[in-house]
């Protein structure tokens, strides 16, 4: 019997947002609008939006002893979230400073902070998180070798999800592991290394797949989604929504499909539930205040 559903090893930040009229050029100062500073980090978002669905989850990360760390902390437990494996100390929290047009462009600097000090030694050390749980997801906003150390400490019959982003190429015992790959268009790309990549979905998905995953998911926006397990391609339909904002969508696909896969359902069935989720969280703005019950998944 496992404790958690979902373990969730990866970033957490505080974003701090501030509106403009225009962003501002080299050597430029530009007034704004009022400093909002929100939950994020893709590691925390997708514990979040597990947990708001109802799963029992876990999350393996690193924030800094400061206010930050605080408000990430409130957010996780707030949703449901065993922080139990969220270490403190060592740097700030990982900060995310963004400036947003009025046009909806964006200008990001990414501080990595604690997330950078996540290391391969925590993950050992959180070798019983690991044995209590039945999936574990993880992104690229920690240190690569830190993931690296996952798959090496992963018990055999539990699951591996990776959504690799920011994207770069993956070692093949890392692409090995997972069941799936998550990816969108721009992250295939990369993965592929461009060449040869094709220009549909199912192309991309092919290639991926001859890199050693055991399935791949490529999320397509408002077009869903396409899994690809080796037997063949199934289209995940999307669920048509009028879309306010769709940052963390991708975050909160992955946490659902992850849950989904060790209730047992299908590939195809847990990407379907993932598709609803994924609509749910672009009707609301934000990343994790957009996260849906299951209810509010239901009601869609
Ligand atoms: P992000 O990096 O912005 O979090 P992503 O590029 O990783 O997102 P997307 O493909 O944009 O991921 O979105 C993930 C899933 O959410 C999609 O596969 C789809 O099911 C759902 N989704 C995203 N945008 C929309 C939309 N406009 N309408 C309906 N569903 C959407």
């Amino acid at each position: 019997m496992y404790d958690y559903d979902l373990l969730v090893v990866g970033s957490a930040n505080a974003d701090l947002v501030i509106g403009v009229e225009r962003r501002p050029g080299a050597g430029e100062t530009v007034l704004g609008g009022d400093l909002s500073v929100h939950p994020g980090g893709k590691g925390a978002n997708q514990a979040v939006a597990a947990a708001r669905l109802g799963a029992r989850t876990a999350l393996l990360a690193r924030v800094g002893d400061d206010g930050h760390g605080r408000l990430l902390l409130d957010s996780l437990r707030s949703a449901g979230v065993d922080p139990a494996g969220v270490l403190a100390g060592g740097a700030p929290t990982g900060v995310a400073l963004i400036t947003v047009d009025p046009s909806g462009d964006n200008s990001i600097v990414v501080s990595p902070g604690a997330n950078a000090r996540l290391t391969p030694a925590d993950v050992r050390a959180a070798e019983g998180l690991l044995r209590a749980s039945r999936v574990v997801s993880a992104q690229l906003e920690i240190p690569l070798e830190t993931v690296e150390e996952v798959v090496r400490a992963l018990p055999s019959g539990t699951r591996f999800v990776l959504n690799p982003s920011p994207p770069r190429p993956l070692p093949a015992e890392v692409l090995a592991a997972c069941d799936p790959l998550i990816v969108n268009e721009h992250e295939a790309r990369v993965i592929l290394g461009g060449a040869g990549a094709g220009e549909r979905p199912e192309d991309w998905a092919r290639g991926l797949l001859a890199l050693g995953p055991r399935s791949v998911v490529v999320t397509l926006g408002a077009e869903g989604a396409l899994v690809y397990d080796g037997s063949g391609a199934t289209r995940v339909a999307s669920v048509k929504v009028d879309a306010v904002d769709t940052t963390g969508a991708g975050d909160a696909f992955t946490a659902a499909l992850a849950w989904r896969l060790g209730t047992g359902a299908s590939l195809a069935e847990a990407a379907g539930y993932a598709a609803r989720v994924g609509a749910a969280a672009v009707t609301k703005p934000g990343a994790q205040e957009s996260y849906p019950t299951a209810e509010e998944v239901r009601a869609l």
